[in-house]
């Protein structure tokens, strides 16, 4: 069974959210479930399973102490503000304790028309369930903050989008499912009781530290303090996805959340071909979401963040928007240092010296000209710390920029303690093999909702629950796209 909920967003004021149950769905159907999630959530299994596990991860059942609901928020959308935006088609059936004793959102998306539908249907449609089932897992694996996908169904029912499709719903697990644009909303509403009860709840459940950080602390540097967390926490998950190559696509502040954790699977999609400048997703016409955009628009939403807080940190409005412009202003120190890290270590570097940052911006710059896939040149990185190896060259259409790059890399590389092999072992253990590859991504979800073919699904989730490990007779998944299936766009899956 359910693991007993403990509610806590459904106690927040009526104006927070509008209860909503699930709509139910005609044939609800389990196509996946994360049962080593389910364990660590506290769910009894063998219950759960007997009772039929779809009735109640497609909707059709409300689980005992579970208020679903259907949450408020606002969000800048492309720069653009609006106002009222809300779960459309999610619906939160409420908090439960996993076995760490952490408090667990647990949300059906694809539940039915809400309140906040907008016009939309409130479904899903199977083929981008099954893709933030993928991504957002193989994200954790990765070792990247995100929220999880507990289980996917298909419902029954057909949906009618550019072609008509199968819907499902997916279940999907997060810290929070607050918002930036959580905040936006009550803010544009001049609600600043309801400010401060996010704040405080958003302090209890990510930045507990906060409460009992020194004595004496006034209560406007504790929700300073709120600010500067997030924005530590955003920085560091932006610098992962820089490392593996991640482009959001929908970098809204509707999907930035409170608690660092990525959130949102429409249009994402990992490069394969280095480009700064990538952008796969059909909307995203003017580029705004652009690998390269990605710190700075991080720091952007966190400016949004900070402009809801300034009444709660200082009663004289100019010292609280000087402090909480301080804070903003050190988002991109810090940020710098976490991508830093983060590269060192892909190049195997544990010192740290002055000239790193130049040394990584020079491979970058090699791959680029190359055209080299961003994840295999990492990978293979590690076959190259004492002699050329001709499979990292391969990955490149003009060499000359590497060649000339590594006997620099290798000089720097005996600076370092750790002899050759276990600076190998080391990068191989922080640069990853398998990454969800997009045409892989689409050639499964083809198979099943076009076959309801489930195989190869199954497969390439296998896969990516491992991806710092060679997976013998599945070298394929490692691969890049052959030419002739090469994703160049990717749609929201609305
Ligand atoms: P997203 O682009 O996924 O961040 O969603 C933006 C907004 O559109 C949110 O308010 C969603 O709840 C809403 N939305 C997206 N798809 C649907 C749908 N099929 N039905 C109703 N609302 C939707
Ligand atoms: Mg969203
Ligand atoms: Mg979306």
């Amino acid at each position: 069974m359910f693991p007993e909920f403990t509610l806590r967003f459904a106690r927040l004021p009526e104006r927070f959210y509008l209860r909503f149950d699930p709509v139910p769905v005609p044939e609800p159907r389990l196509v996946a479930f994360n049962r080593p999630l389910a364990e660590a959530l506290g769910f009894d299994l063998d219950a759960f399973e007997a009772q039929g596990a779809a009735q109640w991860l497609s909707g059709n059942r409300v689980p005992q102490g579970a208020e679903p609901l259907a949450q408020a928020y606002a969000g800048h959308q492309f720069g653009h503000f609006n106002p009222r935006l809300g779960d459309g088609r999610a619906v939160l059936l409420g908090e439960v304790t996993d076995r760490q004793g952490r408090l667990r959102d647990i949300q059906l998306k694809g539940a039915g028309m809400t309140p906040f539908s907008r016009g939309a249907d409130g479904r899903a449609p199977l083929g981008p369930v099954l893709r933030e089932y993928l991504i957002s897992e193989a994200m954790h694996r990765l070792g990247v903050p995100t929220t999880r996908a507990l289980a996917a169904v298909t419902s029954g029912e057909r949906l009618f989008r550019r072609v008509p499709e199968p819907g499902g719903v997916l279940t999907r697990v997060a810290a929070s499912h607050l918002r930036v644009g959580t905040f936006q909303y009550f803010a544009a509403r001049d609600d600043g009781e309801a400010v401060r009860m996010l704040a405080d709840m958003a302090i209890e459940r990510h930045y507990p530290g906060l409460l009992t950080a020194e004595q004496g602390e006034s209560e406007g540097e504790r929700y300073l303090g709120l600010l500067e967390a997030v924005a530590d926490r955003q920085a560091s998950l932006v610098a992962k996805w820089m490392g593996l190559g991640f482009v959001h696509g929908v970098m809204n502040t509707d999907n930035c959340t409170i608690s660092g954790e990525t959130i949102d699977y429409g249009p994402c999609a990992f490069m394969e071909a280095y480009s700064p400048t990538m952008v796969f997703s059909s909307i995203d016409e003017q580029g705004r979401y652009a690998y390269r955009n990605q710190p700075w628009i991080a720091q952007w939403n966190l400016a949004r963040l900070a402009e809801t807080l300034i009444p709660l940190i200082d009663d004289d409005q100019e010292s609280a928007v000087a402090k909480a412009t301080e804070v903003i202003k050190r988002y991109e120190p810090h940020y710098e240092a976490e991508w830093l890290a983060v590269m060192r270590a892909k190049l195997g570097l544990e010192r740290e010296e002055e000239g790193d940052r130049e040394l990584v911006e020079a491979l970058l710059e090699a791959m680029q000209a190359g055209r080299a896939d961003f994840t295999l040149t990492f990978r293979r990185l590690s076959e190259a710390v004492e002699q050329d190896a001709p499979a990292l060259f391969e990955l490149f259409e003009t060499g000359d920029g590497l060649a000339a790059w590594l006997p620099r890399w290798r000089e720097r590389l005996a600076r370092e303690s750790a002899d050759a092999g276990a600076i190998a072992v080391r990068m191989n253990g922080v640069n990853p093999l398998h990454i969800p590859r997009n045409h892989q991504v689409e050639r499964v979800i083809a198979a099943a909702v076009e076959h309801a073919d489930f195989g190869p699904f199954e497969v390439l989730g296998e896969v990516l629950a491992d991806p710092f490990v060679e997976q013998p007779g599945r070298e394929e998944y490692a691969q890049p796209a052959p030419s002739t299936e090469r994703v160049f766009r990717t749609f929201c899956g609305t």
